[in-house]
């Protein structure tokens, strides 16, 4: 661990530290911003795989949630028959 002096105020704080204790700087080595733009020309990279992947996700369950329904219903039907 090492003190390093924070890019807005000075102060000497830890080079583990998120943020500056004394005046809240975040140091950009440790928290990145996140990108908006670009975004989906970056998902291969991962950074927002996870965001992608939901929204396919949502997006086949609004197409097939009719259909899932009916199929539940099947299902409830044939159970209950039985
Ligand atoms: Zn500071």
């Amino acid at each position: 661990m090492a003190l390093i002096n924070c890019e807005e105020c000075g102060s000497e704080i830890s080079d583990k530290a998120a943020f500056c204790p004394n005046c809240g700087y975040t140091k950009h080595q440790n928290i990145k911003p996140v990108q908006r733009e670009g975004c989906f020309l970056q998902t291969l990279n991962g950074g927002c795989m996870a965001i992608v992947v939901i929204l396919i996700v949502i997006g086949i369950g609004v197409k097939l949630g009719p259909y899932l329904i009916e199929f539940i219903n099947y299902i409830y039907q044939v159970s209950q028959s039985n």
